[in-house]
């Protein structure tokens, strides 16, 4: 391969631009055009642990811990000025490396800003309480203190926005993180290192090492002197790094995937409806942990529905996913492509039949690139494994119900609990099902809504922990309880006190 007209990057380590350990390198390819565009240090254990020593000592000396809260909250807003001035550049590069839409993610860079801003806000805001005592002469209080060093480890559907969820609240509480990005989409953490250094953070405090899972995300996990591990990617890799971390006794947040129902009761709008399924699962190629998979619809309205839905989805342009005009890009990687087809497949062997798509797609439009035509089947049952199993694509599986009580029961019956979409006009019907859909996130008459202000994870196998809002900044945090005493004696030492 000629590499010379490839872009060639650095990791950041230690605040400095470096190669790997073993001066190798792997490349990135365009999805578009299905070629290799940039090239990507090829890190080991090696480089994980200077990375780590690095951000340790950081931790522990210099000038990050004796930097005051406020001004750890000016540092993280300068940030999310920077991200804002660069949100178009940071954008161009995620859809070079992944193949989403720039339509999409042009807002979604410019949007990550805020989790910098309120992040860097809620730095000094972090308080501890006086506790009162039962105790003569002693002062007892809480502190919230940061944990130390937080590995981040990054899926490759929106690198960027989810290494925010993690990087903004982590070191607002003062930590210092090492960052391992997908290998698959690993310029967008590079380029975002020249806005942390323009920023001023401490050399140490945010590092990055490129390179694959079992050689770099695998001896992160595992590395002594990080604290904790916050994940977002496949359940299987998840549950490989809960093991791993356990043997450290190290906290996990993770935030895994999906098998989300849409469902949609005979009393919706049913245009609205319709927008909503789209927006769903053919919206980032289907390519979410949001994804609204499943969908659910009321036996009565279920034909009707169906068409509009296909009329919908039939219509919606593919190609370049620089261009405004696109709707459905390409996938983001070629393993991914291969699995998606896969899928459709068992699909078709397991009876499902596909009304819509159900294959590459190889219309011109396409080129060479990874595409997949927006694929939608019927005659699911819930329990066929294209209903039960993540595929991380433009697929959906269409399944009947009817009534509340067996919408509930369908859609539950998963090993995911992410999300879930209820379309209804009847509001009783609307609070009931936000209630009893095991779900972290239920959205009524929307779908794919997420804030920097609103918690976001998983029930059951889809995480451990939330992203995003105030409260979980605290998975960032300990508490120290501290006691005090002001008397002038101890009292008896063979005694409890
Ligand atoms: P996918 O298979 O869709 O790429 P993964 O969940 O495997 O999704 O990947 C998410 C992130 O986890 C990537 O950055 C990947 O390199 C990393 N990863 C994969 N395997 C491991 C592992 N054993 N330990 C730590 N990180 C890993």
């Amino acid at each position: 391969m000629d590499t010379a007209a490839l872009t060639k990057y650095r990791m950041y380590i230690n605040g400095q631009w470096v190669e790997a350990t073993t001066g190798g390198y792997f490349h990135s390819d365009n999805p578009y055009t299905g070629k290799p565009w940039a090239m990507i240090p090829l890190g080991t254990a090696a480089d994980v642990d200077h990375a780590v020593q690095a951000a340790s000592a950081a931790f522990t000396s210099g000038e990050w811990p004796r930097l005051t809260a406020t001004k750890r909250g000016a540092l993280l807003r300068r940030l999310g000025d920077l991200v804002t001035e660069k949100s178009k550049m940071l954008a161009e590069i995620e859809v070079r490396d992944n193949g989403k839409l720039y339509a999409e993610m042009s807002a979604q860079t410019a949007y990550m800003a805020q989790w910098y801003y309120y992040y860097g806000g809620l730095a000094d805001k972090i308080e501890g309480q006086v506790i009162p005592s039962d105790k003569a002469d002693t002062f007892n209080y809480t502190r919230h203190e940061p944990l130390g060093v937080i590995a981040a480890i990054i899926p490759w559907n929106s690198p960027l926005l989810l290494m925010a969820w993690k990087l903004a609240p982590a070191l607002a509480a003062g930590n210092t993180v090492v960052i391992k990005p997908s290998e698959y989409t690993s310029a967008s953490a590079l380029e975002f290192m020249k806005l942390v250094e323009q920023a001023g953070f401490p050399p140490g405090v945010v590092n990055v090492v490129t390179g694959f899972g079992p050689d770099v995300g695998a001896p992160l996990v595992e590395h002594p002197l990080v604290a904790k591990v916050a994940f977002t990617g496949s359940d299987a890799t998840g549950q490989k790094i809960y093991e791993a971390a356990a043997r450290g006794l190290k906290r996990v947040s993770m935030e895994l995937g999906g098998k989300s129902p849409n469902i949609v009761f005979d009393d919706a709008h049913l245009e609205n409806a319709v927008k909503g399924v789209i927006s769903g699962i053919f919206a980032a190629t289907g390519q979410t942990c949001i994804a609204g998979s499943r969908l659910l619809v009321q036996r009565g309205i279920h034909d009707a529905f169906v068409e509009k839905l296909v009329a919908f989805a039939r219509s919606a342009r593919m190609g370049d996913p620089m261009s405004m005009d696109t709707q459905v890009g390409p996938v983001t990687n070629l393993p991914q492509f291969e699995k998606i087809l896969k899928y459709i497949d068992i699909a078709k062997e397991d009876g499902a039949r596909p009304v819509l798509g159900g294959a590459r797609a190889t219309r011109p439009e396409c080129g060479a690139g990874w595409f997949v035509e927006p694929t939608i089947f019927t005659g699911v049952k819930n329990s066929m494994r294209i209903a039960q199993e993540e595929v991380f694509g433009p697929v959906l599986s269409v399944i009947p119900f009817e009534d509340e009580e067996d919408a509930i029961a369908i859609g539950n019956d998963v090993v995911f609990g992410l999300a879930a979409g209820v379309w209804t006009q009847n509001m009783r019907r609307a609070f009931t099902m936000a209630e009893r859909l095991q779900a972290g996130t239920v959205w009524v008459n929307t779908y794919r809504a997420v804030s920097y202000l609103s918690p976001f994870g998983g029930y059951k196998r889809s995480g451990i922990g939330r992203e995003s809002g105030q409260e979980m900044i605290k998975e960032y945090l300990q508490t120290k309880s501290v006691w005090i005493s002001t008397a002038t004696e101890v009292p008896n030492p063979f005694i409890m006190r």
